[in-house]
């Protein structure tokens, strides 16, 4: 007998007759015995819904505010899904994330979990009830409701499956795996039987919505049996492990994009030592998170930095710049959000000097021109105009998965 963490995403529990499918998938495993802990997202696009009604009332409403607003949709699922268990007449309890003893930090909107007190769980367990948690929530120190920032019903699944041991944590989506790229967009795009823990990572953290980085990184740290599936068809998904048995024949695993960036330039800095520190500690200081940086050679006393940011700290960051003008001394600065990351990722591109190459290729070939470009062991991302990012992982993705026949 083992214990399994599901957890099912919002379009799998989008109406009545996809939460009793749910309901169906859940059973069927606790029928063969299995102790099962669910957790699940709000329903379709109901979290969207409730940001819309709050902009009605106050588009400046407070975080805690919204964290208290945003967390009662994954509590509707929650009760839906157990009484359709309740109607199939089998034992189930849900629970809200902090009767299931959630506890998180105190960062609203994008909370990150503490530690979980599993008792209550393990205790409902024990009567042999299936039990359903809300995803997507917690309870910080002043003992408020905070939410774990958009996607976010991932990473309690995984980390209950590590708080309790679990044999197997199932991520229930609405496609049936990880795919070489977004399967919902880019034609010709394939399943993967497996993929390692860092080749996921960095899909998740380069845009692949299909995994919230932070339970990926989760799953890595407690060694969690991870597995990607579709509540809609039967097939096999897609394992997520630390090492993986054949490896693929490219050496790149998947393309990912991430329209979610803003680029500032900042022209005509005086080429001498200590302005990076200026600007980078300075941006620090306001918790606003840059992403690649892009320095050009110094000439004639004059260089430029450039670097990334997400959208929504790119107004924060161009104000902090610009209030510091005396102190980092720049001529102008240059900001747009119309750009995007397109990036490739891939164990295998360590020992294979000609990936990056291959990849601007294809980028050249489609008269797609690069802004700026980041390398790391296992990925490469470049920033291409907004309007281009589409056709720029088409066209890499074919590169790639038609050139190495990879899958
Ligand atoms: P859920 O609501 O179940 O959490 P999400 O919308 O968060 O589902 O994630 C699933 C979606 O991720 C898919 O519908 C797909 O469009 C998108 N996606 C992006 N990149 C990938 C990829 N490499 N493989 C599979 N799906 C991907
Ligand atoms: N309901 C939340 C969202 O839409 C969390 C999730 O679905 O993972 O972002
Ligand atoms: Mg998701």
């Amino acid at each position: 007998m083992s214990l399994i963490v599901q957890k099912f995403g919002g379009s799998s529990v989008a109406d009545a007759d996809k939460i009793r499918n749910v309901a169906r998938i859940i059973t069927e495993q606790y029928r063969k015995g299995h102790s099962m802990v669910v957790v699940l997202s709000a329903q379709g696009d109901t979290t969207d819904d409730l940001i819309e009604k709050a902009q009605e009332i106050n588009p400046r409403g407070s975080k805690r505010e919204m964290d208290m607003l945003l967390s009662t949709g994954e509590q509707i699922s929650i009760a839906l899904c157990s009484m359709a268990i309740e109607a199939m007449g089998y034992q189930v309890i849900s629970l809200t994330g902090w009767q299931a003893g959630m506890r998180t930090d105190s960062g609203y909107g994008a909370a990150r979990i503490k530690n979980i007190n599993t008792e209550r769980i393990r205790a409902e367990l024990d009567k042999n009830r299936i039990v359903i948690v809300a995803g997507f929530q917690g309870l910080n120190k002043y003992d408020d409701i905070t939410t774990l920032g958009r996607g976010g019903s991932d990473t309690p699944a995984v980390a209950l499956a590590a708080a309790l041991h679990a044999d197997l944590c199932q991520i229930y989506t609405d496609v049936d795996g990880v795919y070489t790229a977004d399967p919902r967009f880019v034609t010709g795009a394939r399943k993967l039987s497996e993929i390692t823990y860092d080749e996921m990572l960095e899909l998740a953290s380069l845009g692949a919505q299909v995994l919230h980085n932070r339970s990926v990184e989760m799953a890595k740290r407690y060694n969690v049996n991870l597995e990607v599936l579709s509540s809609f068809t039967n097939q096999p998904g897609t394992k997520v492990k630390e090492v993986v048995k054949n490896m693929e024949k490219s050496h790149v695993s998947g393309v990912a994009k991430d329209k979610d960036i803003a680029r500032l330039a900042l022209v005509g800095l005086a080429h001498e030592p200590g302005i990076a520190f200026k600007i980078f500690s300075l941006l620090a200081r306001n918790k606003v998170n840059v992403d690649i940086i892009l320095q050009s050679i110094g000439r004639e006393g004059s260089k430029d930095i450039s670097f990334t940011v997400k959208k929504a700290d790119m107004e924060q960051a161009q104000k902090i710049l610009e209030e510091n003008r005396d102190i980092i001394n720049f001529q102008s600065i240059e900001v747009t959000d119309k750009i995007a990351k397109v990036s490739i990722v891939g164990a295998g591109m360590i020992n294979n000097p000609g990936v990056a190459a291959t990849m601007f290729e294809a980028l050249f070939d489609a008269g797609i021109n690069i802004n700026m470009i980041s390398t790391s062991e296992i990925k490469v991302s470049v920033l291409v105009d907004e309007n281009d990012a589409d056709r720029a992982v088409q066209v890499i993705h074919d590169k790639f998965f038609s050139l190495y026949g990879a899958g």
